[in-house]
């Protein structure tokens, strides 16, 4: 179906928004009055403009306080709505939305609306235009869609349709359903938005908190399923307001939102793209450093043997058990932080997850970075996080490992690391349900609730996305800002059988763990029953603990920072799968407090 976006979802002036959507492959745009008032050029420029960009304007919003209105005041509304519909000739618009009055001058009269309405029509006849009618969720007297539509139906007019828009029919917690007793050539335009749950004012819920169809709580692809069985066949058009989307890159924003579209469309069953390609593990995480010494120190103590080196880059692999780190120096000497770069992930058709990431417009990266390369399927997440789909170890596709021959370093010492059990990635703050999004689309991963968790300078927001048996799990976080390394710090868990050992292990080697206040252990102390000694011990090596609701157990401590960068050690007994949220502030707080303690 046609794709539309209304410019008040987007950021910049009016020429900036309509060039973002059009970049980001809209079809059509609703033109916001406020856009266009504030706009330099003149309606016919703007015409023009959307038509040197492949846009047609699918709709002219808002006209507010129209029915139900004493007489005088109506005679007003059709004085404006004449100059507003002369303006609409000029942009080449030709469907104007109503929404329902909020004045306190509208009575709570049906057969009055629908008449004024039916009015209204006939004025926007004679400029060929037509009115869609929508309910606010905090509209005076008219606040829910059928009875918008019951209105529209009393008018009988073939100029008056109404608007559906899924943020008003969902907020109020209304039945969908219903949208299919309406004749679908009566619903003139439908608006698509998405919000998280929250107990807030609707009105304010709605202006601030809107985000793209599959970021927020809403099922809207089974509302758009509803309309599509009432033989709508308009554009689906996104309409949100976002305090996050007006202060951030317009182009930007318009990829996500048309992102969230094709989702919406194949979860409708209106497209099918090819499938997700879900990864089952993590094949290997690259850190960029400016100086490897540090990063080889803090991987020796922590068991890790460097095994091998890229045959044409200055990268090393570093390797234990089925964790591999590849550890790059292309930006030596230049005053960046360490930070983590790339994940391969292990893909079962790595050129299926690239196609499917291509579909849903994930910029892809070349396969070959040097000729003699091994071609590699990668694409780009939103916080430019470039991601390997590969295939280890597998006969039939190119090994990403040919490119690095064994050096004949010695092998890992080893302190029980098996694998990567999560990788933590800090998203900038106007990326993070982009980013959510982003993965869930792409890659097939499942998103989990968002968390808060507060750090001693503002508040972290965190959400895991992971595959089905936990073999990836990935941890999007945003800090609070101004962004610091410590705010912005990323993290590579490592998963053992013995948490305990491993910390003993690295400490003898000459790693130090991140000291933790006494205050905490103390507070477990009251919270838990521990065997003799097991707390003295976690106390020793300032290891946290956490138990979920089903008696999985989480331990887990952590190394100091490397640039942005630090390790942890984990260990998940009973099928625990959280990430030690509990633990965070503390962790936060120690992290900040060891500023100091940082290696460089
Ligand atoms: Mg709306
Ligand atoms: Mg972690």
């Amino acid at each position: 179906m046609r794709t539309s976006i209304a410019t008040v979802s987007l950021s910049g002036s009016l020429t900036e928004k309509l060039t973002a959507a059009a970049r980001a492959g809209f079809d059509g745009v609703e033109i916001f009055e406020n856009d266009l008032l504030a706009s330099p050029l003149t309606p016919e420029e703007v015409r023009d403009r959307c038509a040197d960009l492949g846009l047609t304007i699918d709709l002219y919003q808002p006209m507010r306080d129209v029915e139900a209105a004493p007489a005088e005041e109506f005679a007003r509304t059709l004085r404006r709505a004449r100059h507003k519909f002369a303006l609409m000739r000029r942009l080449g618009a030709d469907t104007v939305l109503v929404c329902s009055s909020v004045s306190p001058l509208a009575v709570d009269d049906d057969a009055l609306a629908a008449g004024q309405l039916a009015r209204l029509a006939d004025l926007a006849q004679d400029f060929g235009i037509r009115v869609a009618y929508e309910a606010l969720a905090w509209g005076r007297h008219v606040s829910t869609y059928d009875h918008a539509w019951r209105i529209v139906e009393a008018a009988g007019h073939p100029a008056l349709g109404t608007c559906l828009d899924s943020f008003h029919i969902l907020s109020r917690g209304s039945d969908p359903r219903g949208i299919e007793r309406i004749p679908g050539e009566k619903i003139f335009f439908l608006q698509l938005a998405d919000a998280p749950r929250l107990a807030m004012d609707v009105l304010q819920w709605s202006r601030h908190h809107r985000c793209f169809p599959g970021q927020g709580g809403f099922d809207v692809a089974g509302l758009v399923r509803h309309v599509l069985r009432a033989g709508y066949d308009g554009p689906l058009s996104l309409e949100v307001f976002n305090d996050v989307y007006r202060q951030s890159d317009a182009g930007a924003t318009a990829v996500d939102a048309q992102r969230s579209l094709r989702l919406l469309q194949e979860q409708a069953g209106l497209t099918t793209p090819p499938a997700p390609v879900v990864p089952t593990g993590v094949a290997f995480a690259e850190l960029v450093t400016p100086d490897a010494e540090p990063l080889a120190a803090l991987l020796g103590a922590l068991g890790f043997a460097r095994t091998a080196r890229h045959r044409g880059k200055p990268v090393d692999l570093w390797e234990q058990g089925e964790a591999r780190i590849l550890v790059n120096t292309t930006t030596a000497g230049r005053r960046e932080s360490t930070r983590l770069a790339a994940v391969g992930l292990e893909s079962p058709d790595p050129a299926g997850a690239a196609r499917r990431a291509e579909a849903l417009l994930a910029p892809v990266l070349p396969r070959r970075r040097a000729p003699q390369d091994v071609p590699l399927e990668a694409v780009a997440a939103p916080d430019g996080t470039e991601l390997f789909f590969c295939a280890t170890g597998r006969a039939a596709l190119p090994d990403w490992r040919a490119d690095f021959p064994a050096a004949g370093h010695r092998t890992p010492r080893g302190t029980g690391v098996r694998r990567i059990d999560h990788l933590s990635l800090t998203q900038p703050w106007h990326h993070f349900d982009e980013a959510a999004l982003f993965h869930r689309s792409v890659l097939g991963l499942r998103a989990q609730e968002s968390v808060d968790v507060a750090d001693p300078y503002g508040l972290l927001r965190s959400r895991a996305v992971t595959n089905a048996d936990g073999g990836v799990r990935i941890v999007l976080t945003v800090g609070p800002a101004p962004a610091d390394d410590t705010a912005h710090a990323q993290h590579i868990a490592l998963a053992t059988d013995d948490v305990v050992a491993a910390a003993r292990r690295f400490r003898a080697a000459g790693g130090r763990l991140l000291p933790i206040p006494a205050n905490y252990h103390d507070d477990l102390a009251a919270r838990y029953e521990f065997a003799d000694g097991e707390l003295e011990t976690y106390r020793e090596l300032g290891i946290f603990y956490d138990r979920d609701a089903d008696g999985g157990v989480f331990r887990h401590c952590y190394t100091h920072t490397v640039g942005r960068v630090f390790f942890e050690l984990v260990q998940r007994e009973g099928g625990y799968r959280g990430y030690g949220a509990p633990n965070a502030p503390v962790r936060l707080a120690a992290q900040h407090a060891a500023r100091g303690f940082t290696g460089g």
